[in-house]
């Protein structure tokens, strides 16, 4: 996801913090570490404080999934610019979450990883997800976080954004 500025207040900018944030919310579904400040192989630091990705693309916070023969690892790297505010760092472990959910999906990952439309796809359903829940929290007026992708909202598979559903909840900031 793209970032530019956030407005809202500014989160403790350390792992007690993110990892409460998760706890209190969504600890239903398990991630195996969530961290701050490290950077995933292969990614660098915008002056801005998000991460620019190998593949050229700017991210709040990367989720880094290892397969293995029993399930998957999931490990969440956060930047700094996903503590610019409280409510971006709940929004952002919901995006990541997200991918977690997707990832954890056999049926979408047999039908659709090999088919190369898994990331755009899961991404738009993503989105959408986001946008619910902000929409729901009452954060319009906090985040001004509107992806490119929010113009294809109308196209989103169902396939992608049923399992997000339960994402979409009530969220507690501390
Ligand atoms: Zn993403």
């Amino acid at each position: 996801m793209v970032t530019t500025r956030y407005g809202g207040n500014s989160a403790p900018f350390n792992d007690e913090y993110l990892n409460k944030l998760y706890s209190a919310n969504y600890s239903d579904v398990k991630v195996d570490q969530l961290t701050k400040g490290r950077v995933p192989t292969g990614t660098t630091i915008n002056p801005s404080g998000s991460f620019h990705l190998k593949d050229g693309r700017d991210a709040l916070a990367v989720t880094v999934s290892t397969v293995w023969k029993h399930g998957a690892i999931h490990r969440i790297y956060f930047s700094q610019a996903a503590f610019s505010s409280k409510e971006l760092l709940a929004s952002t472990i919901a995006h990541e979450i997200g991918h977690v959910v997707l990832g954890n999906s056999r049926l979408l990952s047999e039908a659709i990883i090999s088919s190369g439309r898994f990331d755009s796809e899961a991404h738009r359903a993503i989105y959408k997800m986001q946008n619910e829940l902000q929409n729901l929290n009452k954060w319009g007026n906090i985040l001004n976080f509107k992806p490119i992708e929010f113009r294809y909202m109308d196209l989103v598979e169902d396939a992608f954004f049923s399992p997000l559903k339960f994402l979409i909840r009530p969220i507690k900031i501390h």
